[in-house]
């Protein structure tokens, strides 16, 4: 075996040990790390300068890369660049001209100040062969710097198929995390980004955490006055205030049924209570126009101060019981 295709070799196992290790270590969490290694892999299998992984999100119409080397998270429309058409079109995409070629998003390259001279893009598939994403190579950097749609898809399958699973299942959890009604992380979603963003705070005694649960009022009598659909369109435009009034270092969720929960970082039990009155008077203030009908509710609210000594559990039950106490003493009401 010729000197250099051993060192290839070695390389490659070096990152499938990485990918090994952190697939092991990451596991239930997001897979950032993971995507980064398969893009070094694709880089490495393609003898390419730089390498990107592009989600498909077909809800928002758009593609967005988990780990593009060199560059920070870019979020571009589907319909644009060689990576929307290589999907729109399910093929794969060689460019060795890209200035020339109409496709070819120059942007990126203003921005950054990089110079693009050659790209392939490979689609990805899920395992039922619908496109998930992209793969994307860019600047060969052997032989006469140009791609070769044969070998190099040829090389890069390895890394695309891998990536394509680490995809899908990413995928699957993000849909596991998400409430398809409101578009808000639901139970899961709390708990597992509880493990992975709160609990630090919770160890620091620095910080505060603090939380909240609401609940909408005779939500029954909704439904029954106006039929589900119209009690579905409450749940949005709640979700809709709540989540608009949320800081991006907070939580919002649907706790479940017409309950949400709220969770805030290094603010005690009177902020949380503000912000708390001031969604219970938004929510009064609005309403929410479904089926011909104009719908007026309010909520309840239970807030506590996060007791690092008591589990997540114990100081939802917190909040519970003062949920219940504000529901005991007339409802549409804030209890601390
Ligand atoms: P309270 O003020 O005590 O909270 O009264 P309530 O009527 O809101 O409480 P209850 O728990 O009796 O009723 C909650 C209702 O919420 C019953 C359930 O059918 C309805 N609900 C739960 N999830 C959904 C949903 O996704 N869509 C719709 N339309 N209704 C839902
Ligand atoms: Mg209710
Ligand atoms: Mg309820």
């Amino acid at each position: 075996m010729a000197a250099n295709s051993e060192q290839t070799l070695n390389d490659i196992f070096a990152i499938s040990d990485q990918l090994y290790s952190s697939m092991n270590s990451e596991a239930g969490g997001d897979h950032s790390k993971i995507f980064e290694y398969l893009t070094n892999l694709g880089k490495l299998l393609a003898d390419s300068d730089r390498a990107s992984f592009w989600k498909w999100d077909k809800n928002s119409h758009t593609l967005w890369t988990t780990a593009a080397t060199g560059t920070n998270r870019i979020t571009i429309p589907d319909t644009t660049g060689l990576v929307g058409k290589a999907l729109s079109e399910g093929r794969v995409i060689v460019t060795n001209d890209p200035y020339n070629d109409p496709n070819f998003n120059s942007d990126v390259d203003k921005k950054t100040g990089y110079v693009t001279r050659s790209i392939l893009v490979m689609p990805v598939a899920n395992i039922k062969g619908e496109y998930i994403g992209a793969y994307q190579v860019i600047n060969k950097l052997g032989g006469d710097g140009k791609f070769d749609e044969k070998e190099d898809c040829h090389k890069l399958s390895l890394a695309a198929m891998i990536c394509g699973l680490a995809l899908e299942s990413d995928v699957f959890l993000e849909e596991s995390y998400t409430d398809k009604l409101t578009k808000l992380k639901n139970r899961m979603g709390f708990f597992a980004d509880f493990k992975k963003s709160y609990d630090a705070i919770i160890a620091d005694p620095n910080r505060k955490l603090s939380l909240f649960i609401c609940d909408i009022d005779k939500f029954k009598r909704v439904n029954d006055t106006y039929g589900h659909n119209a009690g579905d369109e409450v749940l949005k435009h709640v979700a809709q205030v709540m989540t608009e009034n949320t800081r991006e270092c907070d939580g919002m969720y649907r706790w479940g049924g017409e309950e949400f929960i709220m969770i805030m970082t290094d603010t005690d039990i009177n902020g949380c209570a503000e912000k708390a009155e001031t969604l219970r008077k938004l929510i009064e203030a609005s309403e929410c126009v479904a089926d011909g009908n104009t719908i007026k509710h309010t909520m309840s609210f239970g807030v506590t101060g996060f007791d690092p000594n008591k589990t997540i559990e114990e100081n939802i039950s917190v909040a519970d019981e003062k949920l219940y106490t504000a529901k005991e003493s007339g409802r549409n009401r804030v209890i601390v």
